[in-house]
């Protein structure tokens, strides 16, 4: 039996993917992004969060069972709203032996996956063969920017690209605009070359700035550095992923 940590449960949410959804945030992931606006996302452990209205324990374990038994719950108005439940984080990959259990479990709801795309081949693999859709970060192509900026090479990251692409499990690629720092031309241009007319590609979505990005970490006992300049504008550059023949929209 393997059991999850999860950090957070939102119903109705309506930004996860298609339909009326229920997001599953699973604690743990192996980035640790300058610009992440759930840090306490990042710790595989319970922790304490401290906000205005008390302290609470971000972090509930869960058996496949219980956390199935949960999401059924909702069965019938995802199903009649062409929802599901989308598994997000923090990092799937990191506990993809317990979703894949949860998902066995479901009562035939669509699936995405929210992922980084920072996990070994065999997890991921795991996941693909569950998953309706797949919502794939891609931060930065250069991989010493990539490193410097979340912590970890993006070698894997780029490996596994490749391996949704060829599972033909449909995708979405979602960039984070981050001033200055994946919003270049030089970044955007890279990530549009890369996936251009990769199977299985949807579109691309560029997510705009979190202005709010620091906003937990005190609440976790940690300060907010990002190393970037916030106030800058960011560079929504569509045109260079319609140069290079690829569906893209800014959310
Ligand atoms: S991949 Fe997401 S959850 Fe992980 S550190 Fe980066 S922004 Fe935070």
């Amino acid at each position: 039996m393997v059991n999850g940590i999860v950090f957070d449960i939102r119903e109705f949410s309506v930004h996860d993917g298609p339909g009326i959804r229920t997001t599953v945030f699973l604690k743990g992931c192996p980035l640790a992004c300058r610009w992440c606006h759930n840090p306490e996302s990042q710790s595989a452990r319970p922790q304490v969060v401290t906000s205005p209205a008390g302290p609470r324990l971000a972090g509930t374990v869960y058996t496949p069972e219980e956390l199935a038994g949960i999401l059924n719950r909702q069965a019938a108005i995802l199903k009649d709203n062409e929802g599901g439940i989308t598994f997000s984080g923090g990092e799937p990959l990191t506990q993809a032996a317990f979703i894949a259990r949860v998902i066995d479990l479901l009562d035939g709801l669509h699936v995405v996956i929210d992922t980084c795309g920072y996990g070994s081949e065999a997890s991921f693999r795991l996941l693909l063969a569950r998953a309706d859709l797949v919502y794939y970060d891609l931060k930065l192509i250069d991989p010493a920017l990539h490193r410097s900026f979340t912590g970890r090479s993006n070698r894997l990251i780029l490996h596994n690209l490749r391996v949704m692409s060829e599972c033909r499990t449909p995708f979405v690629i979602r960039v984070p605009l981050i001033p200055g720092v994946t919003d270049t031309d030089e970044n955007l241009s890279a990530i549009a070359q890369l996936v251009s007319g990769l199977p299985g590609l949807i579109r691309v979505d560029l997510l705009p700035y979190n202005p709010a990005a620091g906003a937990k970490y005190a609440a976790i006992g940690r300060k907010f550095d990002p190393g970037y300049d916030e106030a800058r504008p960011v560079n929504a550059n569509l045109a260079v992923f319609q140069a290079a023949g690829v569906d893209a929209r800014l959310t």
